[in-house]
């Protein structure tokens, strides 16, 4: 079964476990940012900013289709979980748990706190788009 909802969950946990990620799409679609002013600004290769922005893009579109602005969902949605790297680790920042890189966090969030992104896709992007039309399902 395909989870029409998985390029704008992958979105949600961008936004909760990657800051540089979830920025970078948000400087691109929000502020209309290049990927090398982008790169300056959060201090990433130019190289991993569009692979953000590539693989962001489909949930920003998915939620312009639901009828939402995935701008504000994503600045709501970073400023709820803030990432927390300053010993070199990164703080989950749900449960508090360290691991070592971004990859982990977003596996964690991703495997560990997938109630939390359903909770999200539930309360606040459902909810706003209630009686909206939603992507086809497929069958
Ligand atoms: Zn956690």
């Amino acid at each position: 079964m395909v989870d029409r909802y998985c390029n704008i969950k992958y979105l949600i946990r961008l936004c909760i476990a990657n800051k540089a990620g979830c920025m970078s799409v948000y400087h691109y679609f929000c502020n209309n940012m290049s990927p090398s002013d982008i790169s300056r600004k959060m201090g990433v290769s130019k190289h991993v900013v569009r692979g953000y922005i590539q693989r962001g893009e489909r949930g920003v579109k998915d939620l312009l289709v639901m009828g939402t602005d995935p701008c504000r969902i994503m600045y709501t949605i970073n400023s709820m979980f803030l990432v927390d790297s300053s010993d070199g680790m990164y703080k989950c920042p749900i449960c508090g748990r360290k691991v070592e890189s971004k990859g982990s966090l977003m596996a964690h969030v991703r495997i560990d706190h997938k109630d939390v992104v359903d909770n999200i896709i539930t309360n606040m992007i459902l909810k706003e788009v209630a009686g909206k039309p939603t992507p086809t399902q497929s069958s």
